[in-house]
């Protein structure tokens, strides 16, 4: 994945992802829509939040992105989306251009 946003001309500072499953490991604080790995990148790289945008493919990542902070929040859905807290909802990210 990296590669493919390399060579889009997109480089990736950071990769976080939640390595437990509440059937398995039981609850984490890092699982969406927890926002705790958000703000453990936002503490690391001092990112300003309020100015950032979250893409996410579920209503998890948009709690989770509205937990940390983040401004601005799109919904990426090829479905319609009936109920959604996200800022905008698009079928793909073309639309945001
Ligand atoms: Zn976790």
């Amino acid at each position: 994945m990296q590669e493919q946003f390399h060579n889009e001309g997109v480089e990736i500072t950071a990769i976080y992802h939640c390595p437990h499953h509440p059937d398995f490991t039981g609850e984490c604080e890092c699982r969406k829509p927890r926002p705790k790995m958000l703000l453990d990148a936002a503490q690391t790289y001092e990112i300003d939040m309020a100015h950032s945008l979250l893409i996410g493919d579920s209503e998890r990542d948009i709690k989770a992105a509205i937990a940390a902070g983040i401004g601005t929040t799109v919904l990426l859905s090829s479905q319609e989306v009936l109920s959604t807290q996200a800022s905008r909802v698009v079928q793909e990210l073309s639309c945001l251009y």
